[in-house]
């Protein structure tokens, strides 16, 4: 029957009536979208709530014998308004008895049902709205996805009951987030979830493509709090991703790249209220490079303290390292960076790890490495060049410190990974803005 794409649509795609439409256009606009896993409700504005956050308050009001009916009402309010709404264009929604849905959900709460269960009723009745307007058929995630006793997720099994259960299907509503374990208990993902489920459900049908649809068109090359109207990153490898979303820029659950990325299946990042915009290409590692001696984004993070820590002959010293190292395993400290020089080391922690820990850790290594001194700067800011395009290419690095200097910035710290395909500077918080706009402009 041709390609399979597996489409999931996030909480903001499916928040009201009229994003529901935009997604059956989206839907009906490509035969091969068949398998289409939707979020939860997520915020219309601003000021919005989501849908999940509200269910996980009423959980909490059951086990502090708080009264959950307000926070509920919201939520049924929510679905009822949806599905009134589409009625007024789409007569099939008429035969879908929501009311009846939210009664039982309710008194399963006010029984005592577990977080887990509570938490994806959210996604649970999205997928029966949209089946009902797709006219597809719907599938519980419950029947397919499936957790182990320690509450993990079970490829195996999950083999097994998509592969039975789907080989007739030609399409589906799959709902995201949540599956059960092997006492039929319902267990959800970690929040963002509904990425990995569409990620799972794209490598078990062997899809060509995995749509993510969200509320922007990809990946920018940088924030664009920093810098105005970044270009968008049209092609990114898993690996280029990982470091740009170590360094801040999320758009999907980390733990979703992996089902796909081991099929071999490209994502592709879409904007429901922009559906031609084409969006970023998540592929393979090894795919080649378009623009060589380029870069595919900037991105970075402020809050790092660096310990800068010097000693005459610390080249010979035997055992240094390891001194300095095991101080922070003993305190559970783990760092980021470790640039040296000759006679100097110095080591980049994030500020939440060394919280109330710093002097602890400051005089422990006085005591046990004898320094000749120790400098402590807080307020740095890690940022991090991102590019396959830069691996074997000269010249990368010096138009990186160049465009710094030209705007005055000083670099303190440096770091390039030995895939080169990332080279990280280390600046004073004040500077972060600064550094990004110039390294954006020198190559955009
Ligand atoms: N609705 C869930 C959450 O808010 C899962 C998801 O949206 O992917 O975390």
């Amino acid at each position: 029957m041709g390609n399979i794409i597996t489409a999931k649509f996030g909480g903001s795609s499916l928040a009201d009536a009229q994003q529901f439409d935009k997604v059956k256009a989206i839907v009906e606009a490509n035969k091969e979208r068949r398998y289409i896993i939707p979020s939860a409700p997520g915020k219309r504005h601003t000021n919005d709530y989501k849908i999940t956050d509200l269910l996980y308050i009423c959980t909490s009001h059951v086990v502090n014998s708080i009264p959950f009916d307000d926070v509920y009402r919201i939520i049924s309010e929510r679905y009822l308004g949806i599905v009134e709404d589409l009625s007024k264009k789409h007569s099939q929604m008429n035969n879908l008895n929501i009311q009846g849905y939210l009664d039982e959900i309710k008194l399963k709460i006010s029984n005592g049902a577990s977080a887990d269960y509570t938490a994806s009723r959210g996604e649970y009745l999205n997928g029966l709205i949209l089946s009902k307007l797709l006219d597809f058929e719907f599938i519980d995630a419950a029947e397919l996805i499936c957790f182990d006793r320690y509450g993990s997720f079970d490829p195996q099994s999950t083999h097994e009951k998509v592969s039975k259960r789907l080989v007739n299907c030609q399409r589906a509503v799959i709902p995201g987030f949540y599956g059960a374990d092997s006492e039929g208990e319902i267990k959800t993902f970690s929040r963002g979830g509904s990425d990995i489920t569409g990620s799972i459900i794209a490598s078990e049908v062997k899809s060509s493509l995995y749509e993510n649809w969200t509320d922007v068109s990809g990946f920018l090359m940088a924030d664009p709090r920093i810098v105005e109207n970044p270009n968008p990153i049209e092609n990114i490898t898993y690996r280029e991703l990982r470091e740009l979303s170590y360094m801040g820029a999320t758009v999907l659950h980390e733990e979703s790249v992996f089902p796909v990325r081991d099929a071999d299946i490209p994502i592709n990042i879409k904007n429901t209220n922009c559906p031609e915009d084409p969006g970023t290409y998540i592929v393979n590692d090894t795919s080649p490079i378009k623009r060589s001696g380029s870069i595919t984004g900037i991105a970075g993070r402020k809050n790092f303290t660096v310990i800068a820590i010097e000693k005459t002959l610390l080249n010979v010293e035997i055992g240094f390292n390891r001194k300095l190292l095991s101080i922070l395993e003993m305190n559970g400290v783990s760092f980021e960076n470790m640039p040296s020089g000759i006679d100097s080391v110095s080591l980049v922690i994030e500020d939440i790890q060394i919280k109330n820990k710093l002097d602890g850790i400051i005089d422990e290594i006085k005591r046990q490495c004898k320094p000749d001194s120790i400098d402590i700067y807080p307020n740095m800011a890690l940022i991090a060049t991102v590019g396959r395009g830069m691996s074997k290419t000269k010249g990368i690095a010096g138009r990186i410190f160049t465009s710094l200097g030209k705007k005055n910035v000083n670099i303190k710290m440096i770091n390039q990974g030995s895939s080169e395909i990332n080279i990280i500077v280390g600046v004073e918080t004040k500077e972060f803005e600064t550094a990004i706009k110039a390294i954006y402009d020198e190559f955009v």
